[in-house]
């Protein structure tokens, strides 16, 4: 029986920009160079790196939103390109930073929500939350539940955004900076809900963020990421305390 677990296997990317006013030229930027991780049932998992490390590039391509120029991502034994679309939302989701990008403006949350809990039922045919659990799981009030996306707060919209893409259920989750524009406190509490949906579901999360410190409280490992190159990775205690490389040092010097 092959293992369960989202593999992430020597993936690279390359991206051509234009450089140049008078003479444009092509040249290639190296966003990803052969970055592997591995992601289990159960674990939280940090990916951190600067603005432009290229962390949101590996989250498409795991999402199946970017392809790679080489390497591939592995789902519990199978490559991700052989799944097709619908039942890969069931098993991986993603969340970005901006929670408007993937909610339709035109639709109360209530139609944003149900829609997507008909979806996982009509894909695996039962019913894993309704929507009083969802509303529960992620504290939407009856006024959110009613309201349209543009008419709730920004930490609102974030929770709806995470429960759209939790209402499909799916093993692994893609968290891209999602509480980056947010408060403090917001942020507390989306991180407490996370922390609630892995104890109880063991969903499997690859927490994403600028912030060493903030992936030290939430994540049980920890991967680097510089200019497109997984720098060092291991158990968060030992990347917090003893970092192996200079990079990892800077960055938490940078956030004290
Ligand atoms: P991060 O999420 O860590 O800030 P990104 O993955 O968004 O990093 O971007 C990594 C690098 O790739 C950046 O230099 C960015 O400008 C570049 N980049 C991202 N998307 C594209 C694209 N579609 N075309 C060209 N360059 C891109
Ligand atoms: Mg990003």
């Amino acid at each position: 029986m092959t293992e369960k677990m989202l593999e992430v296997k020597n993936v690279s990317k390359v991206y051509f920009v234009e450089k140049g006013i008078f003479l444009k030229k092509v040249q290639p930027k190296h966003v990803l160079k052969n970055v592997s991780l591995k992601l289990c049932p159960g674990e939280i998992v940090a990916l951190v790196g600067e603005s432009g490390s290229g962390k949101s590039t590996l989250a498409k391509i795991i999402a199946k939103l970017e392809k790679p120029d080489s390497g591939e991502v592995i789902i519990d034994g199978i490559n991700a390109q052989n799944f097709p679309s619908r039942v890969y939302g069931t098993k991986v989701g993603i969340v970005f930073q901006n929670p408007l990008t993937s909610l339709n403006p035109k639709l109360k949350v209530k139609t944003i929500l149900n829609e997507v809990i008909a979806l996982r039922k009509k894909i695996s045919g039962d019913v894993l939350f309704d929507l009083k659990t969802i509303a529960e799981i992620f504290s939407l009030d009856e006024k959110v539940l009613n309201a349209f996306p543009s008419q709730i707060s920004g930490g609102q919209a974030q929770r709806v955004a995470i429960a759209r893409s939790y209402a499909m259920f799916p093993n692994y989750l893609i968290l891209d900076e999602v509480t980056s524009s947010l408060d403090v406190s917001t942020s507390a509490k989306i991180v407490k809900i996370f922390q609630n949906l892995n104890r109880e579901f063991k969903t499997a999360m690859l927490f994403i963020t600028h912030d060493l410190i903030l992936a030290g409280l939430i994540a049980n490992k920890i991967f680097v990421l510089k200019d497109g190159e997984i720098v060092e990775e291991g158990d968060t205690f030992k990347v917090l305390n003893f970092p192996q490389n200079n990079y990892t040092q800077y960055l938490k010097e940078a956030i004290i």
